[in-house]
């Protein structure tokens, strides 16, 4: 593609990036094909292509006179719509980072209009709420309290309690023990929505490794910087991931392997630190060592041996005959390039993985999409619960829990985290 921008423009950190990523692209326009806020509006401007060219023209200064009628304020809706599940990464031919430019565009389009009052509130509001588990549970505790006054598209979203008694039960929970013998040791974040909204995934993540000879300790921080990040509080996002930086850093020197993450968007920022801080001379080479030595917990999910006498029987016998519809997280499969390794795993403790069509397409969650863009999301899900219910499986399991709360709010099999699986 060709540019035209000023040299100060290129000279410019942002500016060189922006240039580098534009001119790998040949608008063949293969990446419509995959993207699921084109293929809902058959709109232009609301596909990889089109974008890609409301953020050119925004640095080429020549967005008030182009043919488009566009503005500022058109281009950041059109933004705002994506979902950034970077489909359109997995399908372009030519390595054009869509995900790095449109952090890019956002960042500097952001920057040159003001918002609507109410929209600013609405994302204060979200960023407030979501960013701490004590603030998520305080929040779904009200709401589960006056959910019959609630509308109908907010209850459904509500995700039901998991009593910590029940947990427990079940040999998991607070109590697990750690084994002072095991021979690796792993670090782990808290948390925000997650601690809150599931504790068991955590709970089993912990238990499924202790089995597994690897002892996961969880370190002293909560969010790890994408909320704010996606919402364009950069300052925010910042403060939270140099935080996160210090703390691991040190932590991370005292004999832990490494950050394992069992929810993939959040796993998937983390990976991301190193290109977001790469320009602050304090923090980048740390970021880049933080994001070198994260995993998803996808990516160990072969060495994961359960020890539960049921899990083994599943495991030895292959005894079990649920099935299950795997929706495999955007930021799994096109934010990492994971594929495969679940559902090996899965079909290797005896469960039985049934077909699922446009596997590739994101659910709506994506992040606070669900909540900024309530039409097209809901659009998304119902397309998404039609093709994950459409072989009637006797579950739905995923990999991250904006998905997992996402399509349970759709459906009424029981959607789980794939950890709990082999607990
Ligand atoms: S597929 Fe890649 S090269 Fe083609 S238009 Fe999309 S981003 Fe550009
Ligand atoms: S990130 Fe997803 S929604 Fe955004 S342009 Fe790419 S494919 Fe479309």
């Amino acid at each position: 593609m060709q540019t035209s921008f000023t040299s100060e423009f290129i000279q410019s950190a942002d500016g060189e990036r922006v240039n580098n990523i534009l001119r790998k692209c040949v608008h063949c326009g293969f990446c419509n094909a995959t993207c699921p806020t084109y293929e809902l509006t058959g709109n232009e401007l609301d596909g990889p292509r089109g974008r890609i060219y409301l953020i050119k023209n925004f640095f080429e200064e020549s967005l008030e006179e182009n043919s488009e009628g566009s503005s500022n304020e058109t281009s950041l809706k059109h933004l705002d719509r994506c979902l950034t599940c970077l489909a359109c990464e997995t399908t372009c031919p030519s390595g054009v980072k869509y995900g790095e430019l449109v952090d890019i565009g956002r960042k500097h389009i952001n920057a040159s209009i003001q918002r609507p009052v109410l929209s600013k509130i609405k994302r204060k509001l979200i960023l407030n709420a979501f960013s701490s588990s004590m603030r998520v549970g305080i929040l779904l505790a009200i709401a589960r309290i006056f959910k019959p006054l609630l509308p109908a598209s907010l209850a459904s979203k509500l995700p039901a309690k998991i009593k910590l008694s029940a947990i427990s039960a079940s040999g998991l929970g607070p109590s697990l023990g750690i084994l002072s013998s095991s021979s690796r040791k792993m670090l782990t974040i808290k948390g925000c929505v997650q601690k809150a909204a599931a504790p068991q995934i955590n709970f089993a993540t912990k238990k499924v490794l202790a089995d597994s000879d690897i002892q996961l300790d969880e370190a002293n921080s909560a969010c790890c910087g994408a909320l704010a990040f996606h919402l364009t509080e950069l300052d925010q996002a910042h403060a939270t991931i140099r935080k996160n930086i210090d703390h691991w850093y040190q932590i991370l020197n005292d004999g832990y392997e490494k950050i394992l993450i069992n929810s993939s968007g959040c796993s998937t920022f983390i990976k991301q630190y190193a290109t977001i801080m790469q320009d602050d001379n304090a923090y980048a080479d740390k970021a880049k060592f933080i994001s070198e030595h994260c995993i998803d917990l996808s990516e160990i999910a072969s060495e994961l041996t359960p020890k539960a006498p049921h899990s083994r029987e599943k495991t030895t016998k292959n005894s079990t005959n649920k099935t299950i519809a795997f929706h495999s997280p955007c930021t799994l499969q096109h934010g990492q390039n994971i594929n495969g390794k679940i559902e090996e795993k899965l079909i290797q403790a005896g469960y039985n993985l049934v077909e699922v069509q446009d596997s590739h397409l994101c659910c709506g969650s994506a992040g606070t999409y669900s909540l900024l863009e309530g039409d097209m999301s809901s659009q998304l899900l119902e397309n998404k619960v039609a093709n994950l219910e459409n072989n009637q499986p006797d579950m739905i399991v995923t990999a991250n829990i904006g998905c997992l709360m996402h399509i349970q709010s759709g459906t009424k099999i029981p959607v789980k985290h794939w950890i709990e699986l082999l607990v």
